[in-house]
């Protein structure tokens, strides 16, 4: 099946503002050459991202207007409780703004100094919240997914036999929390079998270690699950998903993502003492627990949002449309990491621009490049947002030099995915023409938001 039928129709449009390729030349430059300097509305298919990007249906938006904004005990949080706690299982569902709110309150209360958390990979953000509370994060991620051209199923798992050694010699009684993120993000989206789940929970049951989900894109790895785990295909993909929620004892969750909302996220867990001083802070940072940092029209489209995104027509056509753009650019040769992942193609900047090394940026020179033949904009992921200096100031690279084209959900049609592969399959044929950048302004933290570069 290669053509991917999109299971809504449009109700309402936005139009797309078109450049020409010598406007976006200028543009890019008075830019700095960083796409993230560029204005949005510069953009012709901008796949910068998947959170908050999504197109919200017509019964979200049919929710914003019944949304109750009551201070307390409003009627929208009780249908978002409701949706939440009838997916998740999970006795207390703690509504925040977005899912590094909910990570905040949960690190703040269980982390600090002295302390470990472990996971698969830890989200950027994640990691940052574990970090600021004087706590460690480390990441125990199966061999498997540290491969980028490696076909297998579940890229995403916990390595569990590391994982057991590290708790045997760090001590349980230091490590409040196992966090596993599904799908992993940093990893290309990659899913977690609900094996190697289960494994997990008896591992940090085992030891009495807390074990919480990283849940922004549940559906995704749920679908996954049904169709690539032994025994799963004939299950409800709600079904998989309650059985995943039920290994752990909470979860956060960035409602950007897989509720398909613009904005929202919660915390859920089933430990009454946590929940409680978690909703203390919540008060503190976030407002009264019956709305947290959102307004009652959010909690409304988020409801609905988890419901639509177990529609199993829905995932379908998402998962399949990624799959399709990487069959796509891989039948014309383009290096990417593989089996495509739930929400972005990643391409392998180093492989696609070896003659780039990477001290000069080869993913700013491939993304810079598919914005001035296409007008579309990704994000490096490399030597730019990762790459460090040694002691005598040489570049210190890390292991890949990616470009990430992330899908929004519901937001691009096919022929927007077919004219997005042609513009690739262009600059790969021209590929021998690209040269490299180097930094002239850079800041000490994140430097990648906000850096000038000039081609070489
Ligand atoms: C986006 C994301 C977060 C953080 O959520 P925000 O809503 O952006 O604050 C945490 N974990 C993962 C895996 C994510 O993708």
């Amino acid at each position: 099946m290669a053509v991917i039928i999109e299971p809504f129709r449009i109700k309402s449009v936005e139009p797309l503002t078109f450049t020409t390729r010598s406007e976006r030349k200028e543009i890019l430059k008075e830019a700095r050459n960083n796409l993230f300097l560029v204005d949005a509305d510069k953009v012709l298919i901008d796949l910068l991202t998947d959170s908050g990007t999504a197109a919200m249906s017509s019964r979200q938006w049919a929710g914003i207007m019944n949304g109750d904004e009551s201070y307390a005990g409003s009627k929208s949080f009780y249908r978002f409780k409701e949706v939440a706690e009838r997916i998740t299982g999970y006795r207390h569902i703690i509504p925040t703004h977005q899912g590094r709110a909910a990570e905040k309150i949960i690190f703040t209360i269980l982390g600090g100094k002295g302390k470990s958390f472990v996971s698969n990979t830890f989200f950027d953000t994640t990691r940052a919240n574990v970090e600021y509370s004087g706590a460690e994060a480390l990441d125990f991620l199966t061999p498997e997914g540290k491969i980028p051209h490696l076909i297998a199923p579940f890229k995403g798992n916990m390595d569990t036999e590391a994982l057991e050694a590290y708790i045997l010699k760090r001590g349980a009684e230091n490590i409040p929390m196992c966090v596993m993120t599904i799908t992993n993000n940093s990893g290309g989206g990659q899913p977690v079998s609900l094996g190697n789940l289960r494994e997990t929970a008896a591992i940090c049951r085992k030891y009495g270690i807390r074990f919480f989900i990283d849940a922004c894109r549940f559906a995704e790895n749920a679908w996954f699950i049904k169709t690539r785990e032994e025994g799963y295909k004939d299950k409800t993909v709600e079904e998989i998903a309650r059985e995943i929620f039920a290994l752990a004892d909470g979860c956060t969750m960035s409602a950007k993502k897989d509720a398909l909302v613009n904005i929202g996220g919660f915390l859920a867990m089933n430990d009454e003492a946590l929940a409680l001083a978690a909703r203390n802070l919540l008060i503190i940072t976030e407002g009264f627990p019956t709305y947290g940092g959102l307004a009652g029209r959010d909690l409304e489209a988020m409801a609905q949002g988890l419901e639509e995104v177990l529609e199993e027509d829905y995932l379908r056509y998402r998962i399949r449309s990624i799959e399709y753009m990487g069959e796509k650019l891989t039948a014309a040769g383009v290096p990417m990491i593989l089996p495509t992942g739930g929400h972005a193609v990643y391409l392998d900047a180093k492989a696609f621009l070896p003659q780039i090394p990477p001290a000069e940026l080869p993913g700013v020179a491939l993304a810079n490049a598919l914005y001035i033949e296409g007008g579309i904009r990704g994000v490096e992921i490399g030597s730019l947002m990762f790459g460090k200096k040694d002691e005598q100031g040489n570049h210190v690279a890390p292991p890949m030099e990616l470009v990430r084209l992330a899908i929004p959900r519901r937001v691009y049609t096919q022929s927007h995915i077919d004219y997005v592969c042609e513009m690739i399959i262009e600059v790969f044929r021209k590929r021998d023409q690209l040269r490299g950048y180097r930094i002239t302004f850079e800041t000490p933290l994140l430097r990648h938001f906000t850096a000038h570069l000039e081609a070489l």
